[in-house]
């Protein structure tokens, strides 16, 4: 019987270890932060500049209200530039709204 070695768990460093969302280099610093307190980064290579899409909620000041009903809505899809926001009173409100996010 061949003996099984363990998957090797990924390095936790492997996990901070930020790419270039366009080219994945590595080659990338820090730039300051973007106006939504983030930090920022930017590519030595591409010169792209990003901010790590964590999935992190938004400052309740950045959430809409509901036009239809007035509860805060959240977000449910970001997709390219764009967020979208849900009613918070789904399925009972089925309202959103789209907002660029620059
Ligand atoms: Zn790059
Ligand atoms: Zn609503």
């Amino acid at each position: 019987m061949p003996a099984r070695f363990p998957r090797r768990k990924s390095d936790p460093g492997d996990a901070k270890r930020i790419v270039c969302p366009r080219c994945r280099s590595e080659a990338v610093h820090r730039y300051g932060r973007s106006h939504e307190g983030r930090r920022r980064y930017r590519c030595k290579l591409c010169g792209r500049q990003f901010t790590l899409s964590m999935r992190a909620p938004l400052p309740p000041q950045e959430r809409p209200r509901c036009p239809a009903c007035g509860s805060p809505m959240h977000v449910y899809m970001r997709r390219g530039g764009e967020i979208r926001f849900r009613c918070g009173a789904y399925p009972a409100c089925r309202s959103y709204l789209k907002k660029s996010s620059g």
